[in-house]
C-alpha cells in the first residue's frame, strides 16, 4: 500500500514513465541478447554475454537513476559520484555472473541460481545507489519492504532466465514472457526499495538542489541509456540477418534444387545418425535404392525440360507414397533413396519396395505427353545387414544392380551372396578389359551344313575366351558385360576382321557368319568397320553374313532398318539367330531385309519328341518356304533332329552332331578336303568323328 502512496505522491511522474520505458526497451533488448548469449556456440557466447551484461547493467542502472530523479523527497540531494558509478559496474558485472553461471550449467536448478544473482545484482545496485544519494535529511528504512524488494527481485530474474532458456535455440520469438518477469523484477524492486526508504527533513539545512537540471539529467541518461540499448538491438539484428541468410544456405545445401528433394550428402549424413543411434533406442530401418528404367529415353528424345518434369513428378509420387518420417532424397540424375522409418518385418519393406516400382510405373502426363517409365529398387535393412552407413549405401547399390539385370522393374533385396556375386563380377570386368588390351581372344568356326547336299556351306565365327585366372568363360557371360562396360565394339570390330581373314582363306564357295550385338548395330559405325574388315582381308562381300538376333530389330526400327540395308548393299547376307526365342513378331520378315531365319536350338533341342516345338519348328519351315527365306536348324544333337528338320524343309543344319566349333586351322583343312571330294560326299560328323553318319 505504502508503495502506490510513495509512487502517486513522492514522484515526478513523467520521469517514472521515462525510467518505465527505458526499463521496457533495455529489459526487451537485454532479454534476446542474454538468449543469444546462452544459446551461442564457441567462443561467439563471451561476445553476446557482453553485450548482454552491459545492456541490463546500463537498463537496470538508467532506470533506477531516472526514477531517482523524478524522486520528491522534499529535501534538496546530492549524489556521491563514485558510487553512482560503482552501482552501474555492480548491475553490469552481477548480471554477467549470473549469465555465465547459467550458460556453463543446464540444469534448470543452475539456471535458477543464475536468476537469482541477476536479482541479487539489481538490488545490490538499487541500495549501493540509494547510499549515493544523499538528501539533506535523516534516512531510515523499513527492514520489511527491503527485504520484501530483494526476495521479489531474486523470484521474478529467476523465473525471467527460466522461461529464456526454455525457449528454442534458433527461434526465441518475442520472448515476450521472459521480458516482461524482467521489468518486473526491475520495477518492482525499485519502487518496493523506494517504499522502504524514509527522509526526515532536518529543520533549516539546505545544501540546495535544481530540479530542472535533475530533469536535464534525466533526459541525457535516458538517451544514453537508449544509445547503449539500442547498439545492443542492432547488432542483435545484423546477426539475425546473417543467421537467416546462413539459414538459407544451409537449406540449399542440404536440397536438390530441382525436386526439393534431400540431397545426397544431406541424406548420407541422416543416414549415419540414424545408424548412430541404432546402438541406443532407434528402431530398425530399411535403405531404398531407385533407379528409373528408361528415364535417358524420355530425356533424349522429349528433350530436358520434359525430363525435369518427369523427376519433379517422380518426387512428388515418392512423396506420397512413403511415411511423413521416411527421408527421400534424389542422389543426382534419375537416382533416388529413401530412409524408410519404423519399417516393420521383411516382408512389409518389399511390400513397400514394390508399391514405389507400381507407382512409377504408371504413366506420367508431362507437357501434353504420355510417357512411360518403370524403377528398379535395391533394398537393405539395418541393423541385419549392415549398422555402417558406408555398407549399407553399398548393399543397397548391389541389390539395385541386380534388380536393374533381372529385367528393371523389379524388387532385389540385399543378400551377402550378393557381395560374393558382385566380386567375381568385378575380377570379370577388370579381366575383360584386360583381354581386349592384349586381344586375347580367339574364334572357333563351326560348319553350317546343307541340309540337302549335306556339304559344308559355311561356318559361324563364335567368340572364345580363355581367361588366366578364371579359365574358359562362356560368350553368353562375357558379352552380356562386354556390351554394359561398352567394349562390344571394339570386340565386335576384331572378330569382323579376325573372320574376313580367315574366311578368305577357305575355298571360295564357303561364307562366314558373324554374331553381332544390338549395340553395335546401333553404334554408328557399324556399316564403316564392316567395309573396312571387307577391304583389308580382300574377302567378297557376299561371302560374309551378319547373325543379328531379335532384340537388335526392337531398338530403334529405323535406324536398324537403314543399317541393314546398307550392308545389304554392300552385298552382305542378314540372318535372323535364335528365332522363336525374343518376341519373334512375324512382321520382322516383312519390313527387315532378312535372307536366312535360324532356329533357336531349344526347340531343336526338344525334337520330335515334344509336339509343341515340332509344330514350331513346322510352322518356321512353311514360313520360310513362303516368304523365300531360307531356314537352318542350329543345335542339332541327334539323326532323329536331323531327319525331322530335314524332312519338314530346313535349308540348313549346325550343330554338335555334324561338327563342333573348330580350331581356324582345322575348319581350313576340313573345309579344302571337301572341296576336293566328289560331290554327294558327306561332310556330316566332321570334327567329332571322322566316320559320318
Ligand atoms: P549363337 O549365335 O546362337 O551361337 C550358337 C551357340 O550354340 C554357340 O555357343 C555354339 O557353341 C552352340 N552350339 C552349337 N551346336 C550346338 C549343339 O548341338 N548343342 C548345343 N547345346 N549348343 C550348340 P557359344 O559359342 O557358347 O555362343 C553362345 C552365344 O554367344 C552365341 O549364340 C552368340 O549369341 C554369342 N556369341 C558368340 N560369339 C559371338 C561374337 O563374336 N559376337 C557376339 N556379339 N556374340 C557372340
Ligand atoms: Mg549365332
Ligand atoms: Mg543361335
Amino acid at each position: 500500500m505504502h508503495i502506490v502512496t510513495c509512487l502517486a505522491h513522492d514522484h515526478n511522474m513523467l520521469l517514472v514513465l521515462l525510467a518505465g520505458l527505458v526499463c521496457i526497451f533495455g529489459s526487451l533488448v537485454t532479454v534476446r541478447l542474454s538468449h543469444r548469449a546462452i544459446h551461442a556456440r564457441g567462443s561467439a557466447w563471451l561476445h553476446w554475454l557482453f553485450l548482454a551484461s552491459v545492456c541490463a547493467g546500463f537498463s537496470i542502472w538508467a532506470t533506477h537513476f531516472i526514477a531517482m530523479l523524478g524522486y520528491r523527497p522534499g529535501v534538496s540531494v546530492n549524489f556521491d559520484p563514485t558510487l553512482t558509478i560503482v552501482s552501474a559496474l555492480i548491475a553490469i558485472a552481477g548480471t554477467a555472473l549470473g549469465l555465465i553461471f547459467a550458460k556453463l550449467h543446464s540444469s534448470k536448478f543452475a539456471t535458477l541460481c543464475g536468476g537469482a544473482m541477476i536479482g541479487l545484482a539489481i538490488s545490490a545496485m538499487h541500495y549501493v545507489g540509494m547510499f549515493a544519494y544523499r538528501p539533506d535529511g535523516i534516512v531510515s528504512w523499513r527492514p520489511g519492504y527491503v527485504a520484501g524488494s530483494v526476495v521479489g527481485a531474486i523470484m521474478l530474474s529467476s523465473m525471467a532466465l527460466l522461461r529464456l532458456r526454455g525457449k528454442d535455440r534458433d527461434t526465441p520469438g518475442r520472448a515476450w514472457d521472459a521480458t516482461l518477469l524482467l521489468v518486473g523484477a526491475i520495477l518492482l524492486l525499485h519502487f518496493t526499495g523506494m517504499a522502504a526508504f524514509e527522509v526526515t527533513p532536518i529543520e533549516g539545512f539546505s545544501s540546495g538542489s535544481d530540479s530542472q537540471v535533475f530533469t536535464a539529467m534525466a533526459a541525457a541518461i535516458a538517451v544514453a541509456a537508449l544509445i547503449i540499448v539500442g547498439t545492443g538491438i542492432s547488432t542483435h539484428l545484423v546477426e539475425e540477418g546473417r543467421m537467416e541468410t546462413q539459414q538459407r544456405l544451409r537449406q540449399i545445401a542440404m536440397h536438390d534444387m530441382l525436386t526439393g528433394l534431400s540431397n545426397r550428402h544431406n541424406f548420407v549424413t541422416q543416414l549415419a545418425r540414424e545408424c548412430a543411434a541404432l546402438h541406443g533406442t532407434a528402431q530398425p530401418f530399411a535403405l531404398l535404392l531407385i533407379d528409373l528404367d528408361r528415364f535417358k529415353a524420355v530425356n533424349d528424345t522429349r528433350g530436358h525440360p520434359v525430363g525435369d518434369l518427369l523427376l519433379k513428378g517422380v518426387a512428388m509420387r515418392l512423396r506420397k507414397a512413403a511415411r511423413s518420417n521416411d527421408l527421400i532424397a534424389r542422389f543426382g540424375g534419375d537416382e533416388f533413396a529413401i530412409l524408410a522409418r519404423d519399417v516393420g518385418d521383411d516382408e512389409s519393406v518389399e511390400r513397400f519396395a514394390a508399391k514405389i516400382v507400381d507407382v512409377l510405373s504408371a504413366p506420367f502426363e508431362l507437357n501434353g505427353y504420355i510417357v512411360e517409365i518403370g524403377a528398379s529398387v535395391g533394398v537393405t535393412l539395418a541393423p541385419g545387414d549392415s549398422d555402417d552407413a558406408e555398407l549399407l549405401i553399398q548393399h543397397a547399390d548391389l541389390a539395385l544392380y541386380r534388380a536393374k539385370h533381372e529385367g528393371r522393374g523389379r524388387v532385389c533385396v540385399f543378400s551377402p551372396t550378393l557381395t560374393q556375386t558382385m566380386l567375381e563380377r568385378c575380377a570379370l570386368e577388370i579381366e575383360l578389359r584386360q583381354a581386349l588390351a592384349s586381344d586375347s581372344f580367339t574364334l572357333l568356326y563351326q560348319p553350317i551344313y546343307d541340309a540337302r547336299t549335306r556339304r559344308v556351306t559355311g561356318a559361324e565365327a563364335l567368340l572364345r575366351w580363355n581367361s588366366p585366372t578364371l579359365g574358359e568363360v562362356p560368350p553368353d557371360i562375357f558379352i552380356p558385360i562386354a556390351e554394359e562396360l561398352g567394349l562390344i565394339t571394339a570386340i565386335g570390330e576384331s572378330v569382323l576382321e579376325r573372320a574376313c581373314t580367315a574366311a578368305v582363306t577357305w575355298p571360295e564357295d564357303l561364307s562366314v557368319s558373324v554374331n553381332v550385338s544390338p549395340v553395335q548395330i546401333m553404334g554408328g559405325r557399324f556399316v564403316r568397320s564392316v567395309a573396312n574388315a571387307l577391304a583389308r582381308s580382300g574377302l567378297a562381300a557376299h561371302r560374309l553374313k551378319i547373325e543379328i538376333t531379335e532384340n537388335s530389330l526392337l531398338c530403334e526400327n529405323d535406324i536398324v532398318l537403314h543399317t541393314l540395308q546398307e550392308l545389304r548393299a554392300l552385298g552382305l547376307g542378314v540372318w535372323l539367330d535364335d528365332f522363336g526365342k525374343g518376341y519373334s513378331s512375324l512382321s520382322y520378315l516383312h519390313r527387315f531385309p532378312i535372307d536366312r531365319i535360324k532356329i533357336d536350338r531349344s526347340f531343336i533341342a526338344r525334337l520330335p519328341e515334344d509336339p509343341s516345338s515340332a509344330s514350331i519348328v513346322r510352322a518356321i519351315c512353311q514360313l520360310g518356304e513362303s516368304l523365300g527365306i531360307e531356314v537352318a536348324a542350329e543345335g542339332v544333337e541327334n539323326l532323329a533332329q536331323v531327319a525331322f528338320v530335314a524332312g519338314h524343309g530346313c535349308t540348313h543344319m549346325q550343330g554338335f552332331l555334324l561338327s563342333d566349333p573348330l580350331e581356324p586351322c582345322t575348319a581350313r583343312q576340313i573345309f579344302w578336303a571337301q572341296n576336293q571330294a566328289p560331290t554327294g560326299a558327306s561332310y556330316y560328323g566332321i570334327g567329332i568323328n571322322t566316320q559320318s553318319p
